[in-house]
């Protein structure tokens, strides 16, 4: 036996109670989406040029960042994403296997345009 609640507006127990079921509450508004800022289009487009080294590994050089581009930073993000080596020289940037359709994706999300230059 469970216990029994009268009805909160005519005090009936359930089948006595004739009243219209309530309403459910409305459902919240969903939270706002996060805002996440385009990011500024770049018009400098970065090469990614492909180059065997030693034992056959596979390296991508990416050329042509703007000097007001951190690519020490940049190299750290992509590294991490890629879950791969590389290193920076300059304002060059080698990360270590072809991973040029990943690099490409990750500069269109910094609003840099690539290409690839060579194999
Ligand atoms: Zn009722």
């Amino acid at each position: 036996m469970g216990l029994r609640i009268p009805c909160l507006r005519c005090g009936k127990f359930e089948p006595e109670c004739r009243c219209e079921p309530l309403p459910s509450e409305p459902e919240p508004p969903p939270p706002p989406a996060p805002v996440v800022p385009a990011p500024k289009a770049r018009i400098e487009v970065i090469k990614m040029r492909r180059e065997k080294r030693g034992g056959g590994r596979e390296v991508v050089i990416l050329e042509g960042f703007p000097r007001d581009v951190n690519v020490e930073y940049l190299a750290r993000d992509l590294k991490k994403l890629l879950g791969c080596g590389g290193g920076v020289k300059g304002w060059t940037v080698e990360i270590q296997g072809d991973h040029r359709d990943r690099i490409a994706d990750f500069l269109a999300g910094r609003g840099f345009k690539s290409v690839r230059a060579g194999g």
